[in-house]
């Protein structure tokens, strides 16, 4: 196999195929200066001598360096091109590098391969990191050839079909995160409204009303009321396009009716959207543990204990208040802990070790009772706060009220759906069953013969 060029690409690929067993030519312009980089069973030559030893060659170049190669174009002629070349920018030329290196040698058969794998992906082995590689050409036997040494060399090939997948196969690593985009912004605009929403209530209320500086809270206590709330809420827009994909299911009677793309879309972001709820939850319990570091927290607790020797109290012991609290921060590290599994076994080598039922009990079953935990954290906090008018800051209720109500219409649609005639329904139609499609059946007469008719399954 050859390589052209000695750069880190070129060397990690030489080492790995060298590795793997293979007899390695690397062509450079400066042969003797590189060659000490190399490991001593790869030949390091002159770019014609190695092409002219080699039919598969890797074109370990960047772009803008491939009309320097043209020089080599008789004796490229007939051989293999594995263009590796990544771009700066999505979509940066009109023709992908593949293309444009095709253009540059008619007389070769240009396969794309190997770019979306780094040259430090490529040293360590494919054991850690990313193990497809994916490989478009216009020649399946130049595609067949070149899949079989990324199998050799410990990768998944994978057929990305004909060159002209090769734009978007360019572009895959240039991709910053794109699954994560809208459950970010999702997670971002809700952060944005519950912050905007509790800084009103517990900073700009006690300034306009009594004229108490309460911008200290900003930095921790708004925005340790905020997490949990945006939390609660992503967990339930976990579970809610479930629910209005039975809905649907439901009313139309079949499950063959395609979604509408909104909520195909939503479906597919589900992974995302739990895992930044775990994270919002995660960050939630940090700074709830902090809480009692805070300076005004140490202020306020004197000044309370001030207040009460001198109103002679002794005891200050509220039973109900003590249970309140017990329950609370139960039930509160529960729900983390039913999250953190959900997001543990989300992750690809996890969730592959687990068959369809395990997955699907820990991620449905499981992630419906934490997120009714959730529900009993979020109430026992509450308490009777929403029956209390002094909670009603300029008539806005008590941000736990807000959050309620997304994941109690979930979890009621979820009770309503286990009842047994909606249950039943739903099962038959996610088996195939139809409203209203009609089947042919076959009956025996009386007179022993049979006869056959038309009825609708719905009977
Ligand atoms: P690099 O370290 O800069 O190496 C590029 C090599 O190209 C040089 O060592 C040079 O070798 C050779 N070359 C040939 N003609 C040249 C010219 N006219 N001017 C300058 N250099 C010339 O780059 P790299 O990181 O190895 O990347 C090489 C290719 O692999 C790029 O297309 C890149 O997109 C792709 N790639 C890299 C990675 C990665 O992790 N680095 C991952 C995926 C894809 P000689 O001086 O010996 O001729």
């Amino acid at each position: 196999v050859g390589v052209l060029g000695s750069g880190d690409f070129a060397r990690s690929l030489a080492i790995r195929l060298v590795c793997s067993g293979f007899k390695v030519v690397v062509g450079s312009r400066n042969p003797k200066r590189k060659a000490g980089l190399f490991p001593s069973a790869a030949e390091v030559t002159f770019q014609a001598e190695a092409v002219k030893k080699t039919d598969v060659i890797f074109v370990a170049v960047f772009r803008e360096h491939y009309s320097t190669l043209c020089d080599l174009a008789d004796v490229l002629a007939g051989k293999i091109l594995v263009d590796v070349s990544n771009n700066t920018e999505i979509n940066h030329h009109k023709e992908s590098n593949a293309e444009y290196l095709a253009s540059l040698f008619p007389a070769c058969t240009v396969v794309k391969g190997f770019n979306v794998i780094s040259a430090w992906t490529l040293q360590s082995g494919a054991r850690d990191g990313n193990k497809q590689v994916l490989i478009c050409s216009n020649n399946q036997e130049a595609k067949r050839t070149v899949a079989e040494i990324a199998q050799v060399m410990g990768f998944t090939p994978v057929d990305m079909g004909c060159m002209s997948s090769a734009c978007e196969i360019e572009n895959i690593p240039l991709r910053l995160l794109p699954a994560w985009k809208i459950p970010i912004f999702l997670a971002l605009g809700l952060f944005l409204c519950f912050f905007t929403y509790n800084l009103i209530r517990q900073v700009i209320h006690p300034y306009i009303r009594e004229q108490k500086n309460k911008l200290y809270k900003i930095p921790i206590e708004v925005v340790n009321t905020t997490l949990p709330c945006v939390a609660y809420v992503m967990l339930s827009l976990v579970y809610l396009p479930g629910v209005l994909a039975a809905c649907s299911q439901l009313y139309y009677g079949t499950k063959y009716r395609r979604f509408p793309d909104w909520l195909d879309q939503w479906l597919q972001h589900r992974k995302q959207i739990g895992l930044l709820s775990f994270f919002c939850a995660a960050l939630h319990a940090v700074y709830s543990f902090c809480l009692p570091m805070r300076r005004s927290h140490r202020y306020q607790l004197i000044e309370t204990a001030v207040k009460q020797a001198l109103e002679k109290k002794m005891n200050v012991w509220v039973e109900e208040e003590v249970w309140r609290m017990e329950i609370y921060i139960s039930v509160g590290i529960i729900a983390l802990g039913l999250l953190s599994l959900l997001a543990i076994t989300s992750l690809p080598s996890i969730a592959n070790s687990l068959n369809w039922r395990e997955f699907s009990f820990i991620q449905s079953t499981l992630g419906f009772i934490a997120l009714v935990i959730s529900t009993l954290h979020t109430l026992t906090y509450g308490w009777s706060r929403a029956f209390d008018e002094n909670q009603y800051k300029f008539y806005l209720p008590p941000t736990y009220t807000l959050t309620l109500l997304v994941p109690c219409t979930v979890i009621l649609a979820k009770v309503i759906f286990s009842l047994p005639c909606i249950q039943q329904r739903l099962l038959r139609i996610r088996r195939g069953w139809e409203k209203g499609r009609y089947v042919k059946f076959v009956l025996p007469s009386a007179t022993g013969e049979y006869s056959s008719g038309e009825t609708s399954s719905n009977v």
